[in-house]
């Protein structure tokens, strides 16, 4: 699927600002689409549309910093370390999805992932859907567990 396609077919389901954090969405608005990854994005089109088959909430009125996170966000600009998480690359995206814990949407995304077109990472023991395409070194698994 070419990145046009993806991104037309995911509207269907999201807004750029449901991805994007609040600051990144006040400068560049629908063109904030172009620093999310392209692979990220097909992953996200599969899980919702074709794995899941239910709403999933990235950002909301409630949270703005669960999608795209830049270094006006405070989970980025409170740390004293390097930070160079997956949500700042434009490859990950933390989801409440409807009528299912976190636990299970992960148990059902594993149980499909030969439907993924490309490896992903699942976040472990968290009570949110992180997903990422962070090509982890060394990672070979088509969907890896990690700890933070
Ligand atoms: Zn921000
Ligand atoms: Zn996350």
């Amino acid at each position: 699927m070419n990145r046009e396609t993806i991104i037309r077919e995911l509207h269907k389901y999201f807004q750029i600002s449901e991805l994007v954090c609040n600051h990144t969405h006040s400068k560049w608005g629908e063109r904030a689409w172009q620093f999310l990854d392209t692979a990220f994005l097909e992953c996200l089109l599969i899980i919702r549309r074709d794995i899941l088959q239910v709403s999933m909430t990235c950002n909301s009125s409630a949270a703005s910093q669960r999608g795209l996170r830049c270094n006006r966000c405070e989970l980025v600009k409170g740390k004293n370390s390097i930070y160079l998480s997956s949500h700042i690359l434009g490859k990950a995206g933390d989801f409440t999805v409807s009528g299912m814990t976190a636990e299970q949407a992960r148990q059902r995304i594993m149980a499909n992932a030969n439907m993924l077109p490309c490896n992903i990472r699942l976040e472990g023991g968290v009570n949110w859907l992180h997903f990422d395409v962070l090509p982890q070194f060394g990672v070979t698994d088509k969907v890896y567990i990690f700890h933070e």
